[in-house]
């Protein structure tokens, strides 16, 4: 299923693309988006309803928006359960499509990236509270319901979920997508947010920026030469929040962009979509 295409249509047609969405829910509930590993669902339903997900509430906005979304390795169905407000109810199966991941093999690495010391282990531990407490889950917000914008227009260089080995040793898979540009391109919010985090210097990151788009769905932008936000900062979407750099555990600078809602990696990419044409680099860069 094509998002691009979806945005085009008037939600009820969107709807009945679902499979197993009975024809009667259609003026009810609609989703967008691409029901896939990696993959961002947004409902709109009426204000009041209560929305469940394999048994767990979603946070339902006041304009009706909620959010679920798909892990990089999510298997099996997923099933919504919906009690509108005059107490109908209805129950949406909705099956997850496999990706194929390919592999990535980067060469070049400072081993400071691929075999930490003690101390370095440290640090890498104190990032990751860090980066945890920096992922709330239930700020009532829907940002996460307008459309996405490319942060920075590039080349693609790294897409979502490629499984990774740093020096010909495997480690996590990316989560994010790389785009190529050079040291200082102004990096826009993609969409409205709170920033969450704003450091200048994690270990492997760099300079990052976590932006927290509602009900769990929080953008990370990692590898920064400068972060131009402040924790607890409101943002508008296409407002610039720092620049590109080649900070952290990179061979080149580019922009990585990923993105969470709550535990799963999803596929920022899906939300934004097409590329618009990129300009020309100034210089070659290369970038993991
Ligand atoms: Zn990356």
């Amino acid at each position: 299923m094509n998002l691009r295409l979806l945005r085009y249509l008037p939600l009820v047609i969107v709807a009945s693309l679902f499979a197993g969405l009975p024809a009667w829910a259609e003026d009810r509930v609609s989703l967008t988006g691409e029901a896939i590993q990696g993959g961002i669902i947004i409902g709109t339903t009426e204000p009041g309803t209560k929305v469940i997900l394999d048994g767990e509430p979603l946070m339902v906005s006041d304009r009706g928006r909620f959010l679920f979304a798909f892990d990089r390795d999510h298997e099996g169905a997923v099933h919504l359960d919906l009690e509108y407000p005059d107490a109908e109810r209805e129950s949406l199966s909705i099956e997850v499509a496999t990706r194929e991941y390919d592999v990535q093999r980067i060469e070049g690495v400072a081993s400071k990236y691929v075999s930490p010391s003690a101390e370095q282990l440290e640090r890498i531990a104190r990032d990751r509270n860090l980066k945890r407490t920096a992922r709330p889950t239930d700020t009532a917000r829907d940002w996460f319901a307008d459309e996405f914008i490319w942060p920075v227009n590039g080349v693609v260089t790294g897409t979502f979920g490629l499984q990774r080995f740093f020096n010909g040793q495997p480690r996590r898979p990316h989560y994010g997508v790389d785009v190529a540009a050079v040291t200082g391109t102004p990096v826009a919010a993609p969409a409205a947010g709170i920033v969450r985090l704003a450091h200048p210097d994690l270990y492997f990151e760099g300079g990052a920026i976590f932006l927290d788009h509602g009900h769990g769905l929080i953008s990370v932008m990692m590898h920064l030469s400068r972060v131009d936000v402040e924790v607890g900062q409101q943002v508008e979407q296409g407002e610039i929040i720092g620049a590109v750099g080649a900070t952290g555990r990179v061979t080149g600078p580019h922009l990585d962009w990923r993105m969470y809602w709550r535990a799963a990696h999803v596929d920022p990419a899906l939300l934004a979509g097409d590329m618009p044409t990129p300009k020309p680099l100034e210089r070659p860069t290369e970038a993991p």
